[in-house]
């Protein structure tokens, strides 16, 4: 079983975290670029 990482569309990054919209809903704000948007890259990273 893996664990679930949501990573930046544009720069790749995992540095995400979650921003509640009033009105457009949830959304994502990357730290690294500065992207956000609803749309992220989910991936699936293995536990050691
Ligand atoms: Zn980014």
């Amino acid at each position: 079983m893996g664990r679930r990482v949501l990573t930046c569309p544009q720069c790749g990054s995992p540095d995400l975290y979650y921003e509640a919209g009033m009105i457009t809903g949830k959304k994502y704000h990357c730290k690294r670029c500065d992207y956000i948007g609803a749309f992220v890259i989910e991936i699936e990273e293995e536990d050691e």
